[in-house]
């Protein structure tokens, strides 16, 4: 039986491990080589051509240089992909790390032109809105994408559900829009447990692996899915830039697709109980979750994103207020990121979205919360009590 063969939940747990049993081992190896033996000069030689160029070492090939290859991250790149219904995943130090080896790929590819899609998480807003990496970027509404492309457009960026308000974008027709261009499409929120972009038409699928994929607070990384000819171009921009995911990063992220499944379907059965109660209240703006009513008006919980998933957000209608719970909670974490067991809140307008201008900037008095494993009466007691402060 091999992995391809397993249902989605057999797959996180088993993929990127098939070799384990002939290695006499259950989990696997941390290498954590900077260097590696080189045979001889001409092999040497020849691996170091086919890695910084892109390419992927035989069996038993030496990966020269860890900036090149690292074989336990190469395990949860295949594992990653497998999830994703992609060729090839590649994995960075961040997100962001990430996001800018797909972005260099496409600059050196002469289509430097993005059409991109808001909101977007604060940083890809701002690495665009700069040009820092040499990108030019057109602001598009969803269904004004076909319209936004000239002739050096290199990718269409895209996040659905969307940071902070969790707005879900209709992918499939956006990616009918972008025609021949390739969309990539932002999928930190919902995971491949929820939503897969590739099935949509998306081409790559970008992870900022630190929030769900990894899911435990402790790793910071990044990674794409995307066609093996693609992986082929953006991979060298990762060998020279060398923003490449540490081994022992590649391990956990890879442990922790193990229990992605389970941890994702839980957090958003709490979320939906937690995102009820907080609809119900009427000292609140609004509760921002693809599973409230009115939330969803294109229906693409059940056909496009399988659930609502676990993250919400909710407008308590100022700024004041909203630093007043969120400096008031007990149980729940108030800090950044998202996706890990336990439950943590922001406030994005006055962290994580500052370096976004102030027209796409969002609301003053919305809440970010990101729910974790533990009891909803627990998360609902915290919010309770820190609402009345
Ligand atoms: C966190 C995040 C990123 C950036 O990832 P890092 O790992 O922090 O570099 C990108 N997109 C989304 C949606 C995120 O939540």
């Amino acid at each position: 039986m091999t992995a391809e063969n397993l249902s989605f939940d057999s797959r996180a747990v088993h993929a990127g491990r098939g070799d384990l049993a002939g290695l006499g081992l259950h989990v696997p190896p941390i290498d954590l080589s900077t260097t590696y033996p080189l045979p001889t000069v001409d092999e040497g030689g020849a691996a170091y051509e086919l890695l910084s160029g892109g390419g992927v070492p035989e069996p038993g090939q030496t990966a020269v240089y860890q900036r090149l290859w690292s074989p336990g991250v190469a395990r949860f790149e295949e594992a990653l992909a497998g999830l994703e219904g992609a060729e090839s995943a590649v994995a960075f130090a961040s997100g962001m790390a990430a996001l800018t080896a797909t972005l260099l790929s496409r600059v050196a590819a002469g289509r430097p032109h993005v059409v991109a899609v808001r909101p977007l998480y604060g940083g890809s807003d701002h690495i665009l809105a700069t040009g820092l990496l040499g990108t030019r970027v057109t602001w598009a509404t969803a269904d004004g994408v076909a319209d936004a492309i000239e002739e050096d457009t290199g990718l269409v960026v895209v996040e659905s559900p969307a940071n902070p308000t969790l707005d879900l974008v209709d992918l499939r027709a956006l990616c009918a829009q972008a025609g021949e261009v390739p969309v990539l499409v932002d999928n930190t929120f919902a995971t491949p447990v929820l939503q897969r972009p590739l099935e949509l038409g998306a081409s790559i699928v970008l992870h900022s692996v630190t929030k769900f994929l990894a899911g435990h607070g402790d790793v910071l990384g990044g990674a794409v899915a995307c066609s093996e000819e693609m992986a082929r171009q953006i991979r060298p921009v990762r060998a020279i830039t060398g923003a490449v995911m540490h081994p022992l990063s590649g391990y956990l992220s890879h442990r922790g697709l193990q229990t992605l499944p389970v941890r994702v379907r839980a957090q958003q059965d709490t979320a939906q109980v937690v995102a009820n109660w907080l609809a119900d209240r009427d000292d609140l703006e609004r509760v921002h979750y693809p599973g409230v009513e009115g939330a969803d008006p294109a229906g693409l919980v059940g056909t496009q994103m399988s659930g609502p998933g676990a993250v919400l957000s909710v407008d308590l209608g100022s700024f004041e207020r909203a630093a007043r719970v969120a400096e008031g909670v007990r149980m729940i974490v108030h800090a950044v990121s998202l996706g890990g067991v336990d439950t943590l809140l922001q406030h994005p307008a006055a962290v994580t979205h500052r370096p976004v201008t102030d027209d796409a900037k969002p609301g003053q008095g919305i809440l970010r919360i990101s729910i974790g494993l533990e009891s909803p009466e627990d998360i609902i007691a915290d919010l309770e009590q820190a609402l009345a402060r």
